[in-house]
């Protein structure tokens, strides 16, 4: 254990901790609050955003408070990097859980009851076990944190049985303050975390998940590289930002690119030797306009403040991960720009991802159903900044007049017929073929592929020659998104879901976002043709509607539905 090198006895009001331990000046809203209630005696419970600053919450007053702090946290991992910070600033910590070898943990144990220890972090099982209360019992106590605390949610992802047996510590160790910490805001957990672990009592720190200075945006991919270079060109010349991409091989590719295009471009991914990602996260944080260009491994407790952009060249799987990636941006609170390019192939890769994972069924509903969420929040055409606050569960009662969709409100379309189109067209071709192969026949195409199954023979080829493949692209993906259409398999083939029964029958429309000018016009020579259909057209809509009727009426329309519930 280290000795307490910086941390002194004399020093204990928390404004002295905050700067000589920490290193900070100043408290973040609500810290310095949440601080005095504890060093008051008295409960709290925070729920504040990743990266909000949660721990010195409770990591101050432990140190300010006779006593040493336990802290109890769900995941090794983060314990381990938490209590190696803590030792870096003199603090006296250490944690106990099954990594831990018995004599280490005697010394622990030894250590604790002899005052000597400031903060010790516990797996929940581990305290739980008898021999540890009865321990606890014989220390002085400064506090108990309960970190990761939406733990105790029994309808959350990160549900753990043992979290809800922590409501004894209120009954074993009544004198001792508690403080529970989460980033999961939604009110049904949060009144859970407080009934569950006896914290009605407690005060209630609920800190906004708004951030005014990140500009939100959301667009289509076309060509993403090319997207990405107008952005930081036009933009964000000499800026530091985060590029974030799916794979590994990707990071490479682009980082590789960025720097030919004569950027200052870094790798990071956890495939790279530590001592790379040391040096690179390095020189992120010390040099001017470094861009990293990285995986999801990047991240996690980088505390840069002027990352003025982050860039998704690849969808986030979760609104959560979205908001955890994007808000590495204008720590200052400088104005900065969160871009996200997306389109149909990731709808795919995401949702192939969720179905190829080891998990439960029950696990596979929540991954789509946050993936959803997601994908809903990439196709909505009123504020962004509105939605991600309602998935968070705060209402912000105006659009903000910055996200992309204010400063340029998405015009749609009624894109009800094209939509029949698509659905007969995959319809016709059987339901096993991809995007690309179906938009070839929509768009009459004679190559080979189409010809090799005669689909040049089908009433639906050719009946889509209005729209570019591009656009089709567009309606595809938003088709999916809406739960129209599923994807699957390995070949990605689209399938029909129950949803589109009203729309085949004519009785739903669909409004989706306006295309592209050209798109525009063709769409508007087609619903003139269609209020007025020429002779040479007729066969056209009767093909479409008995095909309309045969689905609805006659098909057993697949009884499971996948992207159907998206909640925003
Ligand atoms: P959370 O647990 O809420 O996700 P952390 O406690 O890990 O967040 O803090 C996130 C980052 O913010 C850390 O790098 C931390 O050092 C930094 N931080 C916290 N409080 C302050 C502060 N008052 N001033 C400056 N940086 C802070
Ligand atoms: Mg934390």
């Amino acid at each position: 254990m280290s000795s307490r090198a910086v941390y002194s006895a004399t020093m204990n009001s928390p404004q002295d901790i905050l700067e000589h331990v920490f290193g900070y000046t100043q408290f973040r809203s609500p810290q310095a609050e949440v601080i005095d209630t504890l060093m008051a005696g008295r409960d709290a419970l925070v729920l504040m955003p990743t990266g909000g600053g949660k721990s010195l919450c409770y990591q101050i007053p432990a140190l300010a408070r006779p006593g040493c702090g336990v802290v109890i946290s769900p995941l090794i991992a983060l314990m381990q990097d938490q209590v190696e910070a803590l030792q870096a600033a003199g603090v006296r910590a250490a944690f106990l859980n099954s990594s831990v070898a018995f004599d280490e943990a005697q010394d622990i144990e030894s250590a604790l009851l002899h005052g000597e220890l400031d903060v010790l972090y516990l797996a929940p099982e581990r305290l739980l076990q008898p021999r540890t209360l009865g321990l606890l019992q014989r220390a002085q106590l400064s506090l108990f944190a309960i970190d990761e605390a939406h733990c105790v949610s029994q309808w959350g992802h990160d549900f753990r049985a043992d979290y809800l047996q922590l409501n004894c510590l209120h009954e074993q160790f009544p004198n001792v303050p508690r403080i529970a910490l989460t980033a999961t805001a939604d009110q049904r957990t949060r009144a859970e975390i407080a009934t569950r672990l006896d914290l009605e009592d407690a005060r209630h720190f609920v800190s906004s998940f708004d951030r005014p200075n990140i500009q939100y945006r959301i667009a289509q991919k076309d060509n993403a590289r090319r997207q990405l270079l107008q952005f930081l060109q036009s933009e964000q010349q000499g800026n530091a930002g985060i590029v974030y991409c799916l794979s590994r091989a990707k990071v490479e590719s682009t980082a590789e690119w960025l720097c030919q295009q004569g950027f200052t471009a870094l790798p990071y991914h956890a495939g790279l030797p530590a001592a790379t990602r040391a040096e690179y996260q390095r020189r992120f944080l010390r040099e001017e306009g470094v861009i990293v260009v990285a995986t999801i491994a990047f991240g996690m407790g980088i505390d840069k403040p002027d990352v003025r952009f982050v860039a998704h060249l690849d969808l986030p799987k979760s609104v959560e991960a979205y908001y955890q990636e994007t808000g590495r941006a204008g720590r200052d609170g400088e104005p900065s720009t969160a871009l996200l390019l997306y389109g149909f192939e990731d709808v795919v890769k995401l949702g192939q991802m969720v179905e190829s994972s080891d998990g439960s069924e029950e696990h596979k509903r929540q991954e789509r159903a946050r993936l959803n969420a997601m994908l809903g929040l990439c196709e909505i055409t009123s504020c962004r900044r509105q939605a991600l606050l309602r998935y968070f569960a705060e209402e912000q009662p105006e659009p903000c007049g910055n996200c992309d969709t204010c400063l340029e409100p998405p015009q749609t379309w009624d894109a009800t017929e094209a939509a029949a189109k698509l659905l007969s067209c995959v319809y016709r071709t059987g339901q096993r073929f991809g995007a690309a192969h179906v938009i070839d026949v929509l768009r009459g195409s004679e190559n080979e592929k189409v010809r090799k199954f005669g689909h040049d023979q089908l009433t639906t080829h050719g009946i889509g020659t209005e729209l570019s493949a591009n656009e089709w692209r567009a309606v595809v993906r938003q088709l999916v998104v809406r739960g129209y259409l599923e994807v699957e398999g390995e070949f990605q083939g689209l399938r029909l879901t129950e949803a589109c029964r009203p729309l085949l029958r004519g009785e739903e429309t669909v409004q989706l976002r306006k295309l592209p000018p050209k798109a525009a016009r063709a769409e508007t020579r087609r619903a003139a043709a269609a209020a007025d259909l020429t002779p040479a057209d007729e066969p056209l809509w009767d093909a479409l509607r008995a095909c309309r009727k045969q689905l609805a009426d006659e098909h057993g329309v697949p009884p499971y539905v996948v992207f159907h519930d998206a909640t925003l």
